[in-house]
């Protein structure tokens, strides 16, 4: 038996290679499985879960992508599959209601949980860019429930258009931060896996997939980082029982 980690699939109308891949793999590799985490960026955007009330009516096609893949993960969900989702800096606003219609368990961000008979960090991972001081800003604001509650009682066209604002504003930033800003920053990472008493973290969110041996007090340490979904490629982590997590970048479609 097995459990496997995504992220950054970052699910939207315009890229209906990486849904059809996704509800494929769900199908194909995911069944069966013990659990599913999904940490962040699920969706590309997530304006809030009354999304899935214009279902059939959206011509985005946002609403019925959300309820196909709620539709999907449940159906995993009633096979036996535990899900779990974490909030990523897109899609921040999934709410309880999505996560019941999916069958899934919202998971705070940080959560330590016991994956192959050892206790495991799991992040989106935005959190731990600490050197790019506006985005954590912005973080700090959006994280907060009277913000977010403000944001929910917005009329749905409203809220569409500030997510593209705020998409468009994020773009235009990282197009002029350096490479070293965007990525995590190593003090942090050693701080909160000291915090968290944990040898292992795993995240996404910086599409840099890679596994890094560390040194955390005086420990070797692991820090898994998941890729994101292009339309021709995923990527997972599956852990087995009492085996180390191990990353794999699998094809798509085709
Ligand atoms: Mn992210």
């Amino acid at each position: 038996m097995a459990t496997l980690l995504i992220s950054d699939l970052h699910l939207h109308p315009g890229a209906p290679e990486v849904t059809e891949g996704f509800l494929d793999w769900l199908e194909e590799r995911a069944c069966g499985c013990d659990a599913l985490y999904i940490l962040g960026d699920f969706f590309e955007a997530w304006i809030g879960d009354d999304l899935l009330d214009l279902a059939g009516q959206d011509p985005s096609g946002n609403a019925d992508l959300a309820l196909r893949v709620a539709r999907a993960l449940r159906r995993l969900a009633d096979d036996g599959t535990a899900l779990y989702l974490m909030h990523g800096n897109r899609d921040f606003l999934l709410g309880e209601r999505f996560a019941a219609e999916a069958s899934a368990t919202l998971l705070p961000d940080p959560s330590v949980v016991e994956l192959g008979g050892a206790r495991v960090l799991l992040m989106h991972g935005d959190s731990l860019c600490t050197l790019d001081a506006d985005y954590q800003a912005f973080r700090e604001k959006a994280r907060n429930p009277l913000w977010q509650a403000q944001v929910l009682s917005m009329p749905l066209d409203q809220r569409i258009a500030l997510a593209r604002q705020l998409r468009e504003q994020s773009g235009e930033a990282n197009s002029n931060k350096a490479e070293d800003i965007m990525d995590v920053t190593p003090d942090e990472v050693a701080r909160v896996m000291t915090e968290h008493e944990v040898t292992t973290l795993i995240h996404g969110h910086t599409h840099r997939p890679a596994v890094h041996e560390l040194v955390v007090g005086d420990a070797p340490a692991w820090r898994y980082v998941l890729g994101d979904w292009q339309p021709e490629r995923g990527w997972e982590i599956v852990v087995t029982d009492n085996g180390e997590p191990e990353l794999r970048e699998f094809p798509l479609g085709g």
